[in-house]
């Protein structure tokens, strides 16, 4: 088998016509007309399935190495076709820093279903132990644990192998969003997860022009009931998209080395750069993630975050880049600055937010292709803005 880089341009045949063309065709049809009665097409509704999808499905099953691959609308519809698989009744470990619509998706739909949910930090193992152990002191059993490789904004870096481990021990299935990490830098089925999870709208697709959500699952039984509630719940991804999804994939490798050297760099400039109080990338060697990132991954992906001084307003430092966009989302060729207090955890009250260290002063980055001199002059440009305006504040202050 060819290696990885490889498999992301040539992994699945291309050969479906005669016509020598390099690329899948993308089949716009609902449906697919039968021989006769009694002769059935190979995708006969396209809901149920069709080629341009199942190319796709086919890509990130292999990427992935796992069994059967799953595209779904978005990365928020894979996750609850994956977690409808449940009834009632049932027991779900969660990290308690998933995606904040993953955790809305839980507590304000699926525990109006009756599936119960145990929130635990799965950064720290024995935390994730003890979860297990109290659901069975009180006579229950956990069904599964989810959580994510790395996590949003923070950056922390969960052991997928040994939380597996665990969760193994107490008979339960292990879900894992593989968002922020990408099966270049890990692929959670070797290590023992039995389902895998992405919201492609990030690093796969890679160039903010699709919203789109994969699944990959280890073995085929699972694979059936992820495939029911594909096809029945229907939250599917469409041709076009599928397309944009498989074409983005060819180029994974070479976005993401160069935004995490980009990344890096960035990191190691805020790091000296006395208006940051604190810089969250696990590829940082003063980072407190950064040994079991060494172990674990391959490499640290292209989001990190960063705390301002007191003194300093965020606000002013997003206001004034010029070549970060200020934006949500992550993991495309063009950088993003976002400031999660008021974006992406806005709806986490402020205690929360601030127990989880998602303070005021957080600002996160994801880094793009861009030259990164040019990226660094940016926010240098920022941070001056930054520091006249509080100079300004601060005169007005004592003359007042
Ligand atoms: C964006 C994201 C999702 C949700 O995906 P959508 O494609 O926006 O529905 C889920 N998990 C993580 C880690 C994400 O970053």
């Amino acid at each position: 088998m060819v290696r990885f880089d490889t498999q992301l341009i040539h992994g699945v045949d291309v050969k479906d016509n005669d016509t020598g063309a390099v690329n899948p065709p993308i089949y716009n049809s609902s449906t697919f007309a039968f021989k006769s009665v009694d002769d059935a097409p190979r995708w006969d509704y396209a809901r149920s399935g069709n080629p341009t999808r199942e190319f796709l499905e086919r890509q990130i099953a292999q990427l992935e190495h796992g069994a059967r691959g799953f595209a779904f609308a978005s990365g928020l519809a894979a996750i609850h076709a994956v977690l409808s698989i449940f009834e009632p009744g049932d027991r779900i470990i969660v990290g308690d820093d998933v995606y904040g619509g993953t955790y809305s998706q839980i507590n304000e739909h699926f525990h109006r279903w009756g599936i119960l949910f145990d929130t635990v930090n799965t950064a720290d193992l024995g935390q994730v132990r003890a979860a297990f152990e109290r659901v069975e002191a009180n006579g229950g059993h956990a069904k599964a644990i989810y959580f994510e490789g790395l996590t949003n904004p923070l950056l922390k870096v969960n052991d997928v192998e040994r939380i597996a481990a665990i969760a193994h021990e107490h008979g339960s299935l292990v879900f894992v969003d593989n968002t922020f990490v990408t099966p270049l830098n890990q692929r959670p089925l070797d290590l023992g997860a039995d389902l895998v999870l992405h919201s492609a709208t990030k690093y796969l697709a890679g160039h903010s022009d699709v919203i789109a959500g994969l699944a990959v699952v280890k073995n085929e039984d699972l694979g059936n009931r992820i495939y029911f509630a594909l096809n029945r719940l229907g939250g599917i991804l469409p041709p076009l998209e599928s397309d944009l999804v498989r074409r983005g994939l060819q180029t994974l490798s070479v976005r993401l080395e160069r935004q995490q050297r980009n990344a890096l760099k960035v990191a190691r400039w805020l790091e000296s750069n006395p208006l940051v109080d604190a810089v969250h990338y696990p590829g940082l060697a003063s980072s407190p993630y950064h040994d079991v990132a060494t172990r674990v991954l391959n490499g640290t992906g292209g989001v990190l975050s960063f705390e301002v001084r007191q003194g300093i307003d965020p606000a002013d430092v997003l206001n004034n880049l010029r070549i970060f966009r200020l934006a949500v989302s992550l993991g495309a060729v063009e950088s993003l600055a976002e400031y999660p207090a008021r974006m992406t955890h806005f709806e986490v009250p402020r205690e929360k937010r601030l127990a989880f260290g998602i303070t005021d002063e957080l600002i996160r980055l994801s880094i793009g292709l861009e030259n990164v001199e040019d990226l660094i002059d940016d926010l240098d440009g920022a941070f001056a803005v930054a520091v006249r305006n509080e100079h300004a504040v601060r005169s007005t202050a004592v003359k007042a």
